[in-house]
């Protein structure tokens, strides 16, 4: 049921996660599916509704820096400067875990957790008083939900989904491992690279990351973020031999002429994406032909996110 945010509708989503169970909301990068992030039995809901694979592990969101400090077995230095300069907001800091706390997913000794900039979450974290796992609010591998009737479509037997309107960013939060000495990027999001290396100096990027190439292994390139159409990444869109590829066939540019022409801006185009590609898959595309964005950093979460829509299912 998509309820309104209000003060009623607060109280009975925080009601549902005392309980242990599930609750969909909004937050600025996706719509997160909700539950006490230490209690085994919630997330064991979470990874049950998702068909999340049990190796996955969770972010924990919470409302204040020092919340995410008491989940910690070592805050470092680092964690402070960035979460002064980007919290609220869509970067998740992967710190050594607080030994009293259990693992979630295959994490053994890390917890990967943010303050999210959405005053929904923000009360819904107050009023809990409860850590939030939240995930994306989908079935695993398929498209991330921005919307509160995209959660529905995905998971019809979520109890509740507070409904916050389009989210701003409209994809993932940037994951980074502060453990060690060079913070090591795990998953590119919303926030850029740029604006990070401002406070932190080099990052570490992953190999596949570095290049924006073809994954070396077939098991990097878990399938992610797919639409039920095929997706087909090309340099050129208008320039594809057609025959062969399923019908109807929508094309997802973000210059010239297309059936989904998104912004040439990366922000603004990321804010779109998912949405663009609920789109092509309600009007029932078999085949999406996605014009590759350039390869430049400010495109890294664009390209990760479309690389891994366009990989074959396993
Ligand atoms: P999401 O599916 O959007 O909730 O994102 C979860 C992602 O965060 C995972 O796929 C990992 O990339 C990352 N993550 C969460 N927890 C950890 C952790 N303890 N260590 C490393 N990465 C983590
Ligand atoms: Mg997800």
């Amino acid at each position: 049921m998509i309820v309104r945010p209000d003060a009623d509708g607060i109280r009975r989503a925080a009601e549902i996660l005392a309980a242990d169970s599930v609750v969909a909301f909004p937050t600025e990068t996706v719509y997160g599916l909700g539950a006490h992030a230490f209690s085994e039995k919630a997330v064991g809901a979470i990874y049950r509704l998702k068909n999340r694979p049990s190796w996955n592990p969770l972010i924990v969101h919470v409302a204040s820096v020092e919340a995410a400090r008491g989940l910690a077995e070592t805050w470092p230095a680092r964690a402070d400067e960035l979460a002064a300069r980007f919290w609220p907001g869509p970067l998740t800091l992967v710190v050594r875990r607080a030994r009293h706390l259990p693992g979630i997913g295959a994490a053994n000794d890390t917890v990967a957790i943010r303050v999210p900039a959405h005053d929904v979450a923000l009360r819904l974290l107050e009023a809990s008083g409860l850590p939030l796992a939240a995930p994306s609010a989908n079935r695993s591998e398929s498209i991330s939900p921005t919307t509160a009737e995209h959660v529905l479509r995905s998971l019809p037997d979520v109890p509740l989904v507070l409904d916050g309107g389009a989210c701003s960013w409209g994809i993932e939060s940037t994951v980074l491992d502060v453990t060690g000495e060079v913070p090591r990027l795990l998953r590119p999001g919303a926030l850029g690279l740029r604006a990070i290396r401002d406070v932190t100096g080099a990052i570490a990027l992953p190999d596949e990351v570095a290049d924006g190439a073809a994954r070396p292994s077939p098991g990097m390139s878990r399938r992610h973020y797919a639409p039920r159409a095929r997706v087909l990444l090309r340099k050129d869109v208008r320039d594809v031999d057609r025959a062969g590829l399923a019908e109807p066939i929508g094309v997802l540019t973000h210059e010239g002429e297309g059936t989904e022409v998104l912004s040439a801006d990366p922000r603004e185009y990321a804010a779109d994406l998912y949405a663009a590609l609920h789109r092509l898959d309600d009007a029932g595309v078999a085949t999406i032909l996605v014009q590759e964005p350039p390869q430049t950093e400010e495109w890294l979460a664009v390209r990760d996110r479309l690389s891994r829509a366009a990989a074959a299912p396993e």
